[in-house]
């Protein structure tokens, strides 16, 4: 049997698809930004998984729990499947390290990144990730991934991204990387 092994677009999430708030995990203050549900419909039209991975250190610090964060993704996922867009996997880190140690999963520790590619099955070699924060694009290095892109902050829209090419539109680095190519048909 062939295993199907596909190439994914990982989010982080505060920044990136929600608005970033200070430990966040009330759906009511939960607000996706401009560009979010197309960036991913793109994504998966072309056949790439879209995984989101999240620092949550307000769980080790005791801000609010495993549950409420539970709560939220999966409201969160909802909302994708609404319009149509499937989220592969959501992987959290509930760490920090003055409050439970050091972990393999806290970004720019690339931890999520590779349990999400071995239990999804991903081609990290073909795979892109869109962050926020410097940490964001290490973890993706240290992961292997091939196309790193860092938001420019400054709005609530998903607007501009600094990657190996260079600052530019979001949608000329999307277009970059996706091409002409024809989708990838899942079975
Ligand atoms: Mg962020
Ligand atoms: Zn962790």
């Amino acid at each position: 049997m062939t295993e199907t092994v596909r190439p994914a677009l990982f989010l982080d999430r505060d920044g990136v698809v929600n608005v970033e708030k200070n430990y966040l995990y009330r759906i009511g203050d939960f607000e996706f930004l401009d560009g979010i549900f197309e960036l991913c419909a793109r994504f998966r039209s072309a056949g790439y998984a879209v995984v989101v991975v999240t620092n949550q250190a307000g769980i080790a610090r005791g801000y609010y729990t495993e549950g409420d964060v539970a709560v939220l993704h999966d409201w969160m996922q909802e909302r994708f499947l609404e319009r149509g867009i499937r989220i592969a996997g959501v992987y959290h880190c509930p760490h920090h390290p003055e409050f439970s140690g050091p972990c393999a999963c806290r970004k720019p520790e690339p931890g999520m990144i590779l349990r999400a590619r071995d239990e999804l099955g991903l081609d990290l070699s073909g795979s892109v990730l869109l962050g926020d924060k410097e940490s964001d694009v290490e973890a993706g290095r240290r992961a292997g991934i091939r196309h790193l892109g860092l938001l420019v902050r400054g709005s609530r829209i998903l607007e501009r991204v600094r990657s190996q090419a260079g600052e530019l539109p979001l949608r000329d680095w999307i277009e970059g990387i996706l091409g002409k190519d024809p989708p990838i048909v899942e079975p």
